[in-house]
């Protein structure tokens, strides 16, 4: 589809009011199905999913690689061969320590239009809002080219394979599609005098390495006839953290720049342009123009009395999409001229981007269009990653983070999430739910 997609009827406001509680009290359901992870068991989130959907007539599938850890997809067939678009969550949540809550982590309860609970909005809250959307339009007769599917997926928050990335594999054809909405985005900034709704697009690739730093053993009481691995590894350790990667515009800063700056900076001045219009710019920015390296982990003896012969630096390195570990590699040996170390990378995920300039685009710029004309959309690097990296790797989908959120401060939600006392705005969950409904819409106006 070209150009700016404008709905080819006012949006169906009113019918939304309505679903507001039937979201208010999925939520506060799901919330109540203790799904932290580990262990998970979101099996008791996906079949509560499924008798909310199949009460509206939505065809829904369970796919579990063991049966306590299901995965939801539920889908609203196409009628023809239009793109398809998938409505992605997931159902698993961090840990929760009542101890640190005002109230019980696990209540759902409503308290001053609020929903509390741990995944309120990390993310049962979308998963709600994404649930309730497909189940109303499939009770309104909802037709579209392509199909409109819905997946709730396990174990996001750890990634040991029985989630999206199991599914994708296991299970193509359930969640293959061209466009995705996701988690990840959605937040309203107000930056100097103008709000922007920021919508993710892009992710960096989360790479970490470990140094191993050699010496030799010996007993403490006598250091000057052993060498200290990790006396050694100090000044590693302090250069590491140091180290500051040549500043880069990539398009995403660079869309965001151009639009809270009025123009785009030299990467070097980057961070003074954004900190002009507003400090939030700057620390949003800031970790975006370039690789960054954080030592974060460091083992050596195992014993008080014996200087250890081996030294471990764990350093969690976040790579700009486009870049390789190569690349990396080549500049942390130049960072460490002269040190002594081996270098051993642990893993690889993510750091993959889809275009701003998509259909899907117009969809979320319209919608803002729709609720605050005056204020823009803005793209967004995520500097960690998303399950929305596994299906541009696998089907080239453009994926995008966007759930609304304009009623709690994003610096509060920002705060609570993975934190105690996490909650969502009843209006943010109904922003939402319209949010999704208008995605949909348009890919009805396909036909
Ligand atoms: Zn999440």
């Amino acid at each position: 589809m070209q150009g700016k997609y404008a709905p080819a009827v006012a949006s169906p406001d009113t019918a939304v009011g309505s679903l507001r509680d039937e979201a208010t009290s999925l939520l506060q359901e799901l919330i109540r199905l203790d799904t932290v992870n580990p262990p998970g068991n979101e099996t008791l989130v996906a079949e509560h999913l499924r008798s909310y959907l199949e009460e509206s007539g939505v065809a829904c599938e369970l796919h579990a690689r063991v049966p306590e850890r299901a995965n939801l997809v539920a889908r609203i067939p196409g009628v023809g061969d239009g793109p398809r678009l998938l409505l992605l969550s997931h159902t698993d949540t961090v840990l929760a320590d009542p101890g640190e809550w005002q109230l019980d982590p696990w209540s759902g309860e409503l308290r001053d239009d609020q929903i509390w609970g741990r995944g309120a909005l990390d993310m049962k809250g979308q998963v709600a809002a994404s649930a309730v959307a497909i189940a109303s339009l499939a009770r309104e007769g909802f037709e579209a080219p392509g199909d409109l599917i819905f997946a709730a997926c396990a174990d996001e928050e750890v990634g040991a394979g029985f989630g999206l990335q199991w599914l994708v594999d296991a299970h193509p054809d359930a969640v293959r599609a061209e466009y995705c909405i996701n988690e990840g985005g959605g937040d309203r900034l107000v930056l100097g005098s103008r709000a922007f709704w920021v919508c993710s697009t892009a992710e960096k690739m989360s790479a970490p390495f470990r140094l191993t730093v050699h010496g030799r053993s010996g007993h403490a009481s006598r250091p000057k006839i052993a060498d200290n691995a990790l006396v050694r590894a100090a000044p590693i350790v302090e250069r590491l953290g140091e180290f500051e990667d040549e500043p880069e515009v990539g398009p995403e800063v660079e869309a965001f720049l151009r639009a809270v700056c009025g123009s785009v900076p030299a990467p070097a001045e980057a961070i003074t342009a954004a900190r002009a219009v507003h400090p939030m710019a700057a620390d949003i920015v800031e970790p975006l123009l370039g690789t960054t390296l954080t030592p974060t982990m460091i083992t050596a003896s195992q014993k008080r009395n014996v200087i250890p012969n081996r030294c471990d630096v764990t350093v969690d390195c976040r790579i700009l999409p486009g870049h390789t570990q190569q690349e990396v590699e080549t500049k942390v040996v130049e960072a460490l001229e002269g040190a002594e170390y081996d270098l051993e990378w642990i893993e690889a995920q993510g750091g993959t981007r889809s275009p701003v300039d998509s259909p899907l685009w117009d969809v979320v710029e319209s919608f803002v269009d729709e609720v605050e004309p005056e204020a823009a959309t803005v793209p967004l690097l995520l500097s960690g990653f998303t399950d929305s990296h596994w299906m541009r790797e696998a089907f080239g989908t453009v994926a995008y983070g966007f759930f609304p959120m304009r009623t709690m401060e994003p610096e509060l939600a920002a705060r609570l999430i993975h934190s105690a006392d996490e909650r969502i705005e009843l209006d943010d969950l109904e922003l939402g739910v319209r949010f999704l409904r208008h995605a949909a819409a348009w890919m009805s106006s396909l036909r």
